[in-house]
């Protein structure tokens, strides 16, 4: 494969198709008026059809596995060829847009169709993970933790609101939930590669169509307890307050300002419970949620300690207590340093800047990562509008990103070809 083949593409034309498909697949819904595909509900039997359709039409052979993946193998020139897996995944989040996730499927099937049956030195695998965002058992990531060997029992006895397990939803779906270990990789695997829009405004602000994922950010969840003395808000003296709300709003400003003054972090208060929680009471106790991400650990660790120590300083100069709970510890995950760098390489053909950011949302991705080279090219994403039905991307932008693909393919070949 040279760059000729890259020449013959309509890659606009292809482009088109990808948005069309996703749009189409937007459709596929477990309510009528707009996306909400969840873990292995009857709509996702529908999208599994329409993706098989579009692959078998390619030549590909799709099974989908016991966790509910869907896989596509597009054989290389010789039967034992490891493969290169491509994808992302096909759930949504309630009330969703047309493009998380399923992009990076429609994406993987574009760079099948433009090779034009030609045969790479790997094969593809495509890959349309059943389950990725957590929403209907609470914990995200059950496809690709069937790829890397962690589907364990704890996970399949989770259940949703209506009280089926991860084990019964799979079975009600018509597959074997004893065959989940046959879903695992082999060793036979190059990589894995996701396109995924960026999900933020980053890209745009750039004016960039695409970038190169180095990290997906690590994260803290910690949440925090101010305790002081309820009491009447008329009678009681400003001097002689003990106020909880008072002391977390003083802290919520003094998490934003730290995130503010500190280069890579993410720090936010989403949730905030005052009680008794009454307009003419001084609350007694205030909890509030804490959110912090970075690219480094160290770095992570140490807004938390920060936080901490503020929170605990506030609260002594208020003569307050505090206490804090923490619910999450995620480390960050790398993204393979040879492969986003060939990343790099294929944007900069494309005639595009390739920007190296780090990912402060978490991807399929960063679980394949535990076992094989992965990494990700984001896609610009309008308005940084995601998890929303205004959810959008460019298609021009897709075209740059199925370019990039195929550069991309075009150097792994010549690099496989040389080891
Ligand atoms: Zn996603």
């Amino acid at each position: 494969m040279g760059n000729s083949t890259i020449n013959t593409v309509d890659v606009l034309g292809c482009a088109q198709e990808v948005i069309a498909r996703c749009k189409k697949l937007a459709a596929f819904s477990e309510d009528l008026s707009g996306t909400t595909r969840l873990f292995l509900c009857p709509a996702m039997r529908e999208v599994h059809r329409e993706i098989s359709a579009w692959m078998k039409s390619l030549g590909v052979e799709v099974r989908t596995d016991a966790a509910g993946n869907l896989r596509g193998l597009y054989p290389g020139e010789r039967g034992n060829a490891p493969a290169l897996l491509i994808g992302s995944h096909l759930d949504t989040v309630p009330n969703a847009g047309a493009y998380d996730g399923v992009l990076g499927v429609a994406m993987a099937i574009a760079l099948l169709q433009a090779l034009q049956g030609q045969k790479l030195p790997f094969g593809i695998e495509v890959i349309g993970f059943s389950e990725e965002e957590g929403v209907r058992f609470g914990t995200p990531f059950i496809g690709s933790r069937a790829l890397v060997g962690r589907l364990d029992e704890a996970l399949l006895d989770r259940r949703d609101r209506q009280g089926i397990s991860v084990r019964e939803a799979i079975e009600d779906f018509g597959l074997d939930s004893a065959e989940i270990a046959q879903a695992a990789l082999t060793s036979n695997v190059l990589g894995y590669l996701e396109f995924h829009i960026e999900q933020g405004p980053v890209l745009e602000s750039l004016g960039l169509p695409l970038g190169v994922v180095e990290s997906i950010a690590g994260q803290s969840r910690v949440e925090f307890t101010f305790s002081g003395q309820s009491n009447h808000a008329g009678t009681t003296p400003m001097n002689l307050r003990r106020d909880a709300l008072a002391a977390a709003a003083e802290w919520v400003v003094a998490v934003e300002k730290l995130g503010q003054n500190t280069p890579g972090l993410v720090a936010t208060v989403g949730a905030i419970e005052a009680k008794p929680g009454a307009a003419n009471v001084v609350a007694g106790e205030t909890r509030v949620t804490l959110d912090v991400r970075h690219g480094s650990d160290s770095a992570r660790e140490q807004a938390v300690r920060e936080l901490m120590r503020q929170a605990e300083a506030i609260s002594s100069h208020r003569s307050l207590q505090v206490r804090h709970k923490i619910l999450l510890e995620q480390k960050s995950v790398a993204m393979d340093p040879l492969l986003a760098g060939e990343i790099e390489k294929a944007i900069q053909k494309t005639g595009c800047k390739p920007h190296r950011m780090v990912s402060g949302a978490g991807h399929d991705a960063m679980v394949l990562a535990e076992k094989v080279p992965a990494a990700m090219v984001f896609l610009r994403t309008p308005g940084g509008i995601s998890h929303d039905p205004a959810e959008s991307v460019a298609v021009e932008d897709v075209a740059k990103a199925i370019e990039c693909g195929l550069h991309l393919l075009n150097q792994l070949a010549s690099n496989f070809a040389r080891n």
